[in-house]
């Protein structure tokens, strides 16, 4: 079985091979149908407190969220080192990392727009730490959070989780960001994301949710429908160093949106949900703003935005639909969950 990262010499990036992982629970190949009414605990659930998982442990009665190692990681510590040398001018090395799963809620049945603020606030303090300590270790150049949330992305588990990979390389799209955001600095002694952010309120059509330190908006240069950016209105190059009163308002904007998916539909609204990190290769990232990302596959209810030959063949998007449309649709959402709204008042 390979595991191990190989080098995309066309692509000049790491693609980690993790052919162990076939089976894992995430692969979600199979899709059934969305249930209504899920109960606050599956006796059956990986993620739920008190279960066994596959690797035998036992997840602790958390009361909040709960930090693991991943049982069937796609990078580890304990990757193989002993790799068969590719042909010709081909490179692998071992896929040295760490990956773990991050519980939102002891509660099976909410997403991470139904949490309370003060939850939100605390997984946001849980991500800080993560960040710091695997940041810390020497042999990490990038933490990478992100949540795939709904069964449109592949997650058949709707128990509110995400994943960190804490890699030996640093992820594609952060480099490219990284790279930009440098030679913006370096150029017009301006902040790039500091200028995109001026650029959305000069408009001021597409920002869904702000307060006094956190935006949301959807970017006038958005791929998908409702891709929408959340981040702290000062540029901090990663999560870490939010201030307490930062992070609060952060955690204020981001359930903004949540609600406003979910409430879209009236339905769970599947999303890919990465930070936007620095690496934490030692370099200096003064120029780059940590923000988070939403990647919602669906255009409609039901109807995906098939990644094809523009996007898959050629590494471009075509965008479907117009950015302002979509973010008039979002802001137009009421804040409050659909769930916690009379019976009556749902349309
Ligand atoms: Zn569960
Ligand atoms: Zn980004």
């Amino acid at each position: 079985m390979v595991w191990e990262e190989r080098w995309h010499p066309l692509r000049e990036e790491w693609v980690i091979v993790a052919a162990h992982r076939q089976d894992r629970p995430w692969s979600g190949g199979t899709v059934e149908q969305e249930e209504e009414e899920l109960p606050e605990y599956v006796d059956d659930c990986y993620l739920c407190p008190g279960n066994p998982r596959v690797s035998g442990m036992v997840n602790a009665q958390y009361g909040q969220t709960f930090v693991f190692d991943n049982d069937h990681p796609s990078v580890s510590l304990d990757a193989p080192i002993d790799l068969i040398p590719p042909p010709g001018i081909y490179r692998n090395r071992p896929a040295r990392g760490i990956a773990r799963v991050v519980c939102y809620s002891p509660k099976h049945n909410l997403t991470l727009g139904e949490l309370e603020l003060a939850e939100v606030e605390k997984l946001l303090h849980v991500w800080q730490e993560q960040y710091q300590e695997l940041g810390s270790r020497p042999e990490i150049a990038q933490v990478l959070i992100f949540e795939n949330k709904g069964e449109a992305v592949g997650v058949s588990n709707p128990h509110p989780h995400c994943q960190i990979y804490a890699t030996n390389f640093v992820f594609k799209t952060i480099e490219t960001e990284v790279r930009v955001s440098e030679r913006h600095l370096a150029e017009t002694g301006r902040v790039l994301f500091q200028d995109i952010l001026a650029a959305e309120h000069e408009d001021g059509r597409c920002i869904i949710a702000e307060n006094d330190s956190a935006i949301a908006f959807l970017p006038y240069f958005a791929r998908y429908a409702y891709e929408v950016f959340v981040a702290p209105k000062a540029t901090h190059p990663n999560i870490a160093t939010l201030s307490g009163r930062e992070l609060r308002d952060f955690a204020e904007v981001l359930k903004q949106v949540l609600v406003k998916f979910d409430n879209l539909w009236q339905m769970p609204f599947p999303y890919v949900m990465p930070l936007h990190q620095a690496p934490v290769d030692g370099g200096d990232y003064s120029g780059f703003h940590f923000h988070i990302e939403f990647h919602p596959p669906l255009r409609k209810p039901n109807l995906l935005k098939y990644l094809a030959g523009p996007e898959i063949g050629g590494g471009n998007f075509l965008s479907d639909t117009s950015p302002q449309e979509k973010a008039a649709e979002l802001r137009a959402q009421s804040d409050i969950h659909y769930k916690h709204l009379p019976k009556q008042e749902i349309k």
